[in-house]
């Protein structure tokens, strides 16, 4: 099945029809995405970096001192000037396409046609709703039709999709469905099991909560394929 269609399957295609018709508040605390793509602006990259820095700055500012901060503080007057240069060029950093990773296939020289798992990719992320930490682990597994990537390239393209505000249904999605494109085959499993902050420190509270999302693609949908895959990833191995 293509990510499309699991995407047309969910509850949230369903709701999306009424996605208008929900506050803000209901939807950033259910959770609740429109699209697999990140909803971005025609002109989004139409500022450089540095003017895009600069104008994070002065509105970071703005919000501290409207909450009543003093920035004349020694410890207090860099932070708009971090927070926007960590939103550009780092946590946020994903939303620009130029710093995609660029992926080399191999020919598959060894005829390793199995599954392929890298487990336990960890990651950072930020809720779009919210704007604070998604945390966890990425697992994601492939059966090579020919062509290999390398297993850094696996991480780094979680990486990438972790690096823009996010929402963990669509970031499995992103994940799946450039997985799919770049290595040519269907067969793609991605499974992410993470905790949310603005779960466990606010809103509802819950510390012990995790959420997993997944993806099966092609001979994963069967259900030998993704049992040796969750297999895989309930292995205790010691390093
Ligand atoms: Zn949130």
């Amino acid at each position: 099945m293509k990510p499309k269609e699991i995407l047309l399957n969910t509850l949230l295609k369903e709701n999306r029809i009424e996605l208008s018709e929900l506050s803000a508040e209901e939807i950033g605390d259910e959770h609740l995405f429109t699209s697999i793509e990140t909803p971005m602006k025609a002109d989004a990259f139409d500022l450089s970096e540095d003017e895009k820095m600069k104008k994070i700055e002065g509105h970071f500012r703005q919000i501290m001192e409207t909450l009543g901060l003093d920035l004349s503080d020694d410890s207090l007057k860099g932070t708009p000037e971090r927070v926007a240069k960590m939103y550009v060029k780092e946590i946020f950093s994903g939303l620009d396409p130029a710093n995609k990773p660029k992926i080399a296939l191999f020919q598959n020289r060894y005829q390793y046609n199995q599954m392929l798992v890298e487990k336990d990719i960890t990651f950072y992320s930020n809720c779009e709703h919210h704007f604070v930490p998604i945390f966890g682990k990425a697992h994601v597994a492939y059966i090579s039709n020919g062509k290999v990537i390398g297993l850094s390239k696996l991480n780094r393209i979680v990486q990438y999709f972790a690096k823009r505000p996010q929402v963990q249904e669509r970031f499995t999605m992103q994940i799946a469905k450039e997985l799919q494109e770049v290595l040519q085959t269907q067969d793609v499993a991605v499974l992410i099991d993470a905790k949310h902050l603005c779960v466990s420190s606010r809103g509802v509270q819950d510390n012990n909560s995790a959420t997993v999302t997944s993806f099966y693609g092609g001979k994963f949908e069967e259900k030998a394929v993704k049992d040796e895959f969750l297999r895989y990833l309930s292995l205790k191995t010691e390093y």
